[in-house]
């Protein structure tokens, strides 16, 4: 359980390089998201959950944990959209996929709306470690999506996922950063994020 009792604070760094990274190189998020989660599973045998507010489908993420019944993956996406994947019928062998497909255009209030799904799974699940893929391409201001997602709502997002994972994790989550393509927009939201992570510690 070494890993697993490590705060918060400390998984920062991954957040900060991925930052930095992933202004230079765009989309990049799924592979690390993979290393993290394989690395603990190997590590420690936890139940493991990721959540995926990132606007595209984390096509990867799911293929790879499709038959783990120890990881629940949990994704609010787009659909249709790119990838194409992330329909409620793609479920995991052991009903441990959980897609959110949400239409174009959908405002911030319907989606922290639909976010409460997110949270009663994540109720059922107990995980004891969460891992959030954290793209900020919901974003009003993305050119890539159409949702509508302001600044303040990645607050009120990463609050209500640490409250729900009071219950469970102990303080253990990791945020790895994903999407986000209106530079402004994901310097604004990634700090919202961290902000809200910071407070919870
Ligand atoms: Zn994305």
């Amino acid at each position: 359980m070494i890993l697993g009792n490590l705060p918060t604070l400390t998984f920062f760094y991954i957040l900060l390089v991925y930052f930095i990274g992933g202004i230079t190189q765009g989309i990049l998020g799924v592979g690390l998201i993979t290393v993290v989660i394989s690395l603990l599973s190997f590590v420690v045998d936890v139940k493991e959950t990721i959540i995926d507010f990132d606007v595209h489908h984390g096509n990867g993420t799911q293929d790879i944990f499709y038959e783990n019944e120890n990881v629940l993956f949990i994704s609010t996406h787009q659909y249709p959209y790119y990838p194409g994947t992330g329909s409620e019928q793609e479920r995991g062998k052991f009903n441990n996929i959980f897609n959110i497909p949400l239409p174009a255009g959908i405002s911030s209030e319907e989606y922290l709306n639909v976010f409460d799904r997110v949270l009663k799974k994540l109720d059922e699940f107990k995980p004891e470690f969460i891992l959030i893929s954290a793209g900020f391409d919901a974003h009003e201001d993305d050119p890539l999506a159409q949702f509508n997602l302001k600044t303040d709502d990645y607050f009120t997002i990463t609050k209500r996922i640490l409250e729900a994972s009071k219950k469970f994790c102990n303080g253990k989550v990791v945020s790895i950063l994903e999407g986000g393509y209106d530079l402004n927009a994901l310097r604004d939201s990634t700090k919202r994020h961290v902000d809200a992570l910071l407070e919870f510690n």
